[in-house]
């Protein structure tokens, strides 16, 4: 599970104003890989056959695990749920006062005889550090274009 933070429109806007900005990203489907042929396999559902995948990347916009967003909105200050809309400015002043090692975790395991072996996988100084600039970069653009930061 993952949580999405955007601005408001922000693909209608970037569509419409900066298409140029936009990344596709095209990777090999895994059916090439396991197919005995090496080619795609027709009904695959990935890819429907084409035997690859592409991922359109917008500007603007990041992808947390649900526990990292946690993390991270919690070292914030800011009230977490699942989905929701702020003000990118009470974002900026948040991590205005925020220092980055707040966001910083270690990776840890429980490992209790009788329960599920769970890893906790940490967050370090470089992911902490590009949390909080792609999420200024998002506010300060929301900012411009009076628009709220939403997530989900
Ligand atoms: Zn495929």
């Amino acid at each position: 599970m993952s949580i999405t933070i955007m601005i408001n429109d922000n693909q209608k806007y970037i569509d419409n104003n900066s298409p140029e900005l936009i990344h596709t990203q095209t990777f090999d489907c895994q059916c090439v890989d396991f197919s005995e042929d090496g080619k795609p396999v027709s009904s695959c559902f990935e890819c429907k056959g084409k035997g690859t995948i592409s991922f359109t990347n917008y500007p603007f916009e990041m992808n947390l695990a649900n526990g990292n967003f946690r993390t991270l909105w919690n070292s914030l200050g800011l009230n977490f749920d699942y989905c929701g809309e702020i003000d990118p400015r009470t974002i900026l002043k948040a991590i205005n006062r925020t220092p980055v090692s707040l966001v910083e975790r270690q990776t840890t395991e429980d490992n209790e005889e009788g329960k599920v072996h769970i890893i906790h996988c940490g967050i370090d100084t470089e992911q902490a550090g590009w949390y909080f600039t792609t999420l200024t970069e998002i506010c300060e653009e929301a900012e411009k274009r009076e628009e709220k930061v939403y997530w989900g």
